[in-house]
């Protein structure tokens, strides 16, 4: 191995110390001990969890939880870490990325794995004091600062983060309303049955939701904000504001060069970009999809998967990235949810199974298409959506037992025996 002083140059160069980064260096390494791997981080904290941001700002997990990787993860690794360095710039002719001061680093094979930015939206006051985001460590430990017992706050959007936000600030003490432009929370993923459901459990749970508002304005009286102002006039009284209206692949890396992008940096099944030697994976990509074509979908397992699939085609081994699907697994005050596929869909050519408990917030749908599930929505009860996942990635022929799917007692045993090996069959990646 060689020794760990500062480098001009490095065979592998990783941009973005999360998740994709750190699954690309586990890959590399597993393949070759010996090339040099330097990883260029913006931020100061080495890898977290961002799903974990929440119960962070909650006080439920600590510093050490947050990090899921031990703290000589990176000399174990023999990985050179560059914190708090931004890159700045790509040249692609002669290999090399460029820092601040027009520092170089010159590469063999280079990974982007630079995520995706929270979009801030067009409002008139906006830009100013006490307006957070809510994706990073620094921006937890911001709202924990800011928000004290009885603090107004308002988030817009009501999508995955803003209703982690919200959860949060509200465990907190603060009282908080969330603004979201759709029908339904988690639009995304849910449809009307389902936003239903959530919207009147966060509501049970003393966080205001207002629907199908667009915000306009964010009134301020000096650089203090007092409220949201909504079209149509209605207003709604905070201290702080959380902008949660979704994210971004960032691709400034991308200009000038010929990396080709669309909405994220468009990848083979190697997560090769375009350009000889550079990958990208994670949040930045779009990458095959299930549903054909490629598609960015930024969630976490998938960023992993492609680390994984992108670090090993660096080191020099064929490997094939399956394609991704949206799916996601949370809780909101307590009420789990896990959907995957084309959970919020409606109508149209799909046929969808489903079932409502009149007692409690249980709801559960299974969409078809062609006697195969393209998407699930389990929510109050989900004992068994791992089986329901694993007949939709096997792309199972439900004919035979399409009736039980949603039965109490649906299990592998309705399963017909020459199906059922595939499910037990690894996924790759
Ligand atoms: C609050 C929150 C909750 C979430 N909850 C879930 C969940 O429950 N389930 C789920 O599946 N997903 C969840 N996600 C999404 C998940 O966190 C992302 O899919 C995942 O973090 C993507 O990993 P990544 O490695 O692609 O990029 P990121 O985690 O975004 O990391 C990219 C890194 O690159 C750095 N970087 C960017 N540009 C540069 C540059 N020019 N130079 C140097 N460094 C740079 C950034 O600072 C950042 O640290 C959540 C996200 C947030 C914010």
């Amino acid at each position: 191995m060689k020794s760990m002083k500062r480098r001009n140059s490095s065979h592998y160069v990783i941009v973005g110390n999360s998740i994709a980064g750190v699954a690309a260096i586990e890959a590399i390494r597993e393949i070759d001990r010996e090339r040099t791997i330097t990883v260029i981080e913006r931020e100061l904290r080495g890898v977290y969890s961002r799903p974990l941001l929440s119960h962070y700002l909650e006080g439920r997990v600590d510093d050490a939880v947050m990090r899921f990787r031990p703290s000589d993860f990176y000399t174990r690794m023999a990985v050179e870490t560059m914190r708090g360095c931004e890159v700045r710039e790509i040249d692609p002719r002669r290999a090399q990325v460029v820092l601040a001061r027009n520092r170089r680093i010159a590469y063999k094979k280079l990974l982007l794995a630079v995520g995706a930015e929270a979009i801030t939206p067009p409002i008139a006051g906006i830009e100013g004091p006490h307006v957070h985001a809510f994706t990073s460590w620094d921006d937890a430990l911001a709202l924990r600062k800011s928000v004290k017992r009885g603090t107004r706050a308002a988030v817009i959007g009501a999508g995955l983060i803003g209703i982690k936000a919200a959860e949060a600030l509200k465990a907190l003490g603060a009282r908080v309303t969330i603004i979201e432009l759709a029908d339904r929370p988690l639009p995304a993923v849910l449809d009307r049955e389902g936003g239903r459901i959530v919207a009147a459990h966060i509501r049970k749970n003393g966080v205001g939701l207002v629907l199908s508002r667009r915000v306009k304005e964010i009134r301020r009286k000096g650089s203090a904000i007092i409220s949201v102002v909504m079209e149509g006039g209605e207003e709604i009284p905070c201290a702080h504001l959380v902008v949660a209206v979704g994210v971004r692949p960032r691709l400034g890396l991308c200009k000038g060069t010929r990396i080709r992008t669309r909405t994220g940096i468009l990848v083979d099944r190697h997560m090769a970009t375009s350009v000889e030697g550079i990958y990208a994976a994670g949040d930045v990509t779009e990458a095959a999809a299930v549903q054909g074509g490629r598609k960015n979908i930024p969630i976490w397992p998938l960023a992993y998967a492609q680390g994984r699939v992108a670090g090993a085609n660096m080191a020099g081994e064929k490997r094939i990235y399956k394609a991704g699907r949206q799916m996601n697994s949370i809780e909101i005050f307590g009420l789990p949810l896990i959907t995957f596929g084309e959970s919020a869909a409606e109508g149209g050519n799909a046929e969808a199974l489903t079932v409502r408990e009149k007692i409690g917030p249980v709801y559960k749908k299974i969409i078809l298409k062609n006697d195969r599930i393209t998407g699930a929505l389990f929510l109050g009860e989900i004992e068994r959506a791992g089986i329901i996942a694993g007949l939709m990635s096997d792309e199972t022929d439900i004919t035979s037992f399409k009736d039980e799917l949603l039965s109490e007692n649906f299990g592998y045993i309705y399963v017909p025996k020459q199906n059922r090996a595939m499910h037990i069959a690894p996924i790759e990646v």
